[in-house]
């Protein structure tokens, strides 16, 4: 890396405005960001179960000696950082206890040779291992560990360069650490035709997001979709390439064949898919397919007036996504997620509990630009003038059907409008702007329910009246996002929370819990979740009494013997972790968590 750097994967031309965030950050914050410890600092760093804390200690100095001594011991306080300087030693965004979900080291190998030489090491010593590409997972666990005291394995700090940029062909191969910015400046500097799709945040990894099944928002948004080729150590060291990455080729420079990047599958079982969300390996390079510069773009918004207009907009939807007239993944905001990105909660409302939905007409609208309104949907048009005038026109006929809804055009938005950073988004451009909601309450912190069902209107509805309820139940403001995709719709429902205020922070943990079961009920399954919920999602996805769980463990038995590789991640433990005294010690609940599932017991009991 060249360039000056702001924070890992983020370059130092984001400096100023990076700065101004982060000045917000910790104006929102009532209290230090370094937490103190719960256990007495003799017990640091806290030790993985079953392993002595001599062999630990022995084991550190052992990895050292393989890693060019890039490891770091995690025997101080934690201190949560902020979005860009994000902690490696735990989770800043605990659900549970303040260290619930730490980790004890973090080594950075240099090479692929480097990444087997960790993994034999794990297996030695026993002690669990856990992959990072860029560790801004930021509710979904950070870059913590399921198993405390796991030491991770930071595949971004020395490997991180883009491998190949292929302007014909429209791919790129990278190393963990390619951050979307950095994708995104080295296609600049390159001059070549081609985009990036980035998420909402763009300081992630391209490898990490499409490993944990992320999403962006042009049509190449199905981040893991767009892979092509992989190169994984499986967790007894072996180095495998999938697809036609298997077929050897010297007169390549990677040494596979030069459609590794072209053909997803190769030949025999699609091996790819289960190294995603998943403990089998740790990837070390990826193939993505990217999409050339279509000639044009034009990102809009289209304001509806009444909260009931939900049904009637995910109706006409449906049909515009699955024919492509709308090719990118829109989004459907409620005017309560667009307020959290023009101000923090008391600039609107010093009440207790949830804003209530008939108070937004006078507390919300007259604060915000766009006049009246209750959803806003974002989208975007691509290719040459003719071609988008034509999908703008088809779209604006649909979309009018609705009473009252208004198109709106970026350049006629005050410049501080959200339309202006979608622009960015939607013709892949990394920004930063979505950090701006999490600062809704003081120690903002956000987790995610994310359940995946058709594009119909009644389901749009359903997940609503649901939601919407159990947020009020538990005393939070509702968040909605829904963003169709192909054939299905994510409802990213962004949950914000007081990490440091242990009420707010129990009833997050029991709202999640509640959201996922019912949600479960309903046919909807997460897509994604938080480590804290991990197992309990899981265990969501049991048809034919949990086989596919039982063959997610039957494969990690074969691959991972010695249950070394992130233990726990998606709920996959193994056998060495099932066996019943290391099951206790692995997934034993932490007293916050029992008092949650307490707390839930009687809330239900006493219908609170
Ligand atoms: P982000 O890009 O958002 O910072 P992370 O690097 O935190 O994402 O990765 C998200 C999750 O994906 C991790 O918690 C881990 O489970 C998995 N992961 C990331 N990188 C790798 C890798 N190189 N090999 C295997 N799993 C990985």
């Amino acid at each position: 890396m060249s360039q000056p750097q702001y924070a890992p994967g983020i370059p130092g031309k984001v400096t100023e405005y990076a700065d101004s965030v982060k000045q917000k950050f910790i104006k929102n914050a009532t209290t230090s960001s370094v937490r103190p410890r719960t256990e007495p600092p003799t017990d640091l760093p806290v030790l993985p179960p079953g392993v002595s804390r001599n062999d630990y200690l022995d084991g550190i100095e052992e990895l050292r000696t393989l890693v060019d001594g890039d490891v770091q011991l995690f025997d101080g306080p934690l201190d949560d950082g902020w979005y860009l300087h994000r902690p490696l030693s735990h989770d800043a965004y605990t659900l549970d206890s303040d260290d619930y979900f730490t980790n004890s080291a973090v080594c950075a190998p240099g090479s692929v040779e480097q990444v087997q030489s960790v993994v034999v090491w794990a297996n030695k010593w026993s002690i669990p291992i856990y992959p990072i590409s860029m560790g801004r997972n930021l509710g979904y666990g950070g870059a913590s560990a399921r198993v405390k005291g796991s030491v991770i394995v930071d595949m971004g700090k020395r490997m991180n360069k883009v491998l190949e940029l292929n302007e014909k062909n429209a791919f790129c191969l990278l190393e963990p650490g390619v951050s979307y910015y950095t994708l995104y400046d080295e296609i600049q500097k390159s001059g070549k035709n081609l985009w990036v799709d980035v998420p909402d945040l763009g300081g992630g990894s391209v490898i990490g997001n499409a490993l944990d099944r992320g999403v962006g928002y042009t049509p190449y948004g199905d981040h893991f979709g767009m892979h092509c080729g992989m190169e994984i150590i499986l967790p007894n060291g072996e180095l495998v390439r999938t697809g036609m990455g298997a077929l050897p080729d010297a007169t390549t420079e990677h040494g596979s064949a030069n459609t590794w990047q072209l053909f997803p599958y190769g030949f025999g079982p699609y091996a790819d898919g289960i190294f995603s969300q998943s403990n089998y390996g740790i990837v070390t390079k990826m193939g993505f397919w990217l999409m050339p510069d279509p000639g044009g773009h034009q990102t809009l918004q289209i304001t509806f007036p009444r909260e009931d207009d939900l049904h009637q907009i995910v109706e006409i939807m449906r049909p515009l996504k699955i024919n492509n007239i709308i090719s990118n993944v829109p989004h459907l905001r409620h005017i309560m997620q667009e307020a959290s990105v023009y101000g923090d909660r008391k600039s609107f409302w010093d009440g207790d509990g949830p804003i209530p939905h008939d108070r937004i007409e006078d507390v919300i609208v007259p604060k915000l630009w766009m006049g009246s309104f209750r959803w806003i949907l974002y989208f975007c048009v691509y290719g040459p003038e003719v071609v988008r005038k034509a999908h703008i026109q088809v779209i604006k006929d649909e979309f009018y059907k609705i009473p009252g809804a208004k198109l709106t055009y970026p350049e006629d938005t005050p410049p501080e409008s959200y339309l202006r950073s979608r622009v960015k988004i939607y013709s892949g451009t990394p920004d930063l702007r979505e950090l701006d909601w999490v600062m809704w309450l003081p120690n903002g912190s956000h987790t995610a329910f994310s359940p995946i069902s058709p594009i119909t209107g009644d389901d749009a509805v359903k997940q609503y009246n649901m939601t919407k309820r159990l947020h009020e139940k538990w005393g939070f403001d509702y968040f909605p996002t829904f963003c169709p995709g192909a054939r299905e719709m994510h409802h990213i429902v962004m949950i914000i929370y007081d990490r440091y205020d242990a009420d707010s922070r129990a009833r997050a943990r029991g709202m999640m819990q509640e959201l996922v079961e019912e949600g479960a009920k309903l046919g909807m399954g997460e897509y994604r979740t938080h480590l804290a919920l991990q197992d309990q999602v899981m265990a969501t996805y049991n048809y034919n009494n949990g086989a596919l769980l039982k063959m997610h463990n039957t494969i990690k038995n074969a691959l991972d013997p010695n249950g070394i590789m992130a233990p726990g991640k998606s709920g996959i433990w193994g056998d060495r972790w099932t066996a019943p005294e290391e099951h206790k010690l692995a997934v034993n609940r932490s007293p916050v968590e029992k008092q949650v599932t307490n707390t839930i017991a009687q809330r239900q009991e006493t219908k609170l």
